[in-house]
């Protein structure tokens, strides 16, 4: 494979990116998967230390404090999110291609200290597709709904700060998409 490099992934919410990036942590080994950090609690099966590193605000502070967050951001205006510097540096040093899977917002900050990172944009196939992902569990009130499809419109218009699209149609095709485009010949590295 080609240099290792480290590979951001991000796209408009629900757009599949967490089922994306558990799908590749699970069926390919060869990718480095930071870990991030993150105030939010844990959902019911999420394993510290696999699914994110959960933390305490104070815990969360100290590391913005020891520059220890290559970045952050508060997303959804709740909890707090961010990447380890030392988990992208050592995924590196091993030789390996580092992938990180982490908001638009933190997305921008690597773009300003990483400049020669990939950036790869998670899209629906179809404006259509995201209503009906994002209306169809039909648990939240219209004002709610409202409020996701407008941001997800915004979150859409960002494609263009990106280097490339992966149009996530079909889970596997678009994860094989991925990891060519991280240099990962699938042919020659198949999944366990
Ligand atoms: P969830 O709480 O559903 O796992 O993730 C919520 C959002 O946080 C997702 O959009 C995900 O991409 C983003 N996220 C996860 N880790 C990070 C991170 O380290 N940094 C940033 N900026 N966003 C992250």
């Amino acid at each position: 494979m080609s240099r290792p490099q480290v590979t951001v992934l991000a796209g408009p919410t629900s757009v599949g990116k967490s089922t994306m990036s558990r799908h590749i942590r699970e069926n390919h080994p060869e990718v480095t998967f930071s870990v991030s950090a993150t105030t939010r609690a844990p959902r019911p099966g999420e394993v510290d230390g696999v699914d994110y590193h959960f933390l305490s605000p104070e815990e969360f502070d100290r590391l913005i404090e020891a520059d220890e967050l290559l970045e952050w951001a508060t997303v959804h205006g709740a909890h707090r999110y961010g990447t380890l510097r030392s988990t992208v540096q050592e995924g590196l040093d091993a030789g390996r291609s580092v992938l990180l899977e982490i908001d638009l917002q933190g997305a921008r900050q690597v773009r300003r200290t990483m400049p020669d990172a990939q950036f790869v944009f998670l899209t629906p196939p179809s404006w259509e597709e995201m209503v009906s992902r994002l209306t169809g569990r039909g648990t939240e009130s219209e004002e709610e709904q409202r409020r996701r499809l407008e941001t997800a419109r915004m979150e859409l218009a960002a494609e263009s700060e990106f280097d490339v699209t992966v149009v996530n149609d079909e889970l596997e095709r678009a994860a094989a998409e991925l990891l060519s485009l991280m240099g990962f010949d699938l042919d020659s590295h198949p999944a366990e």
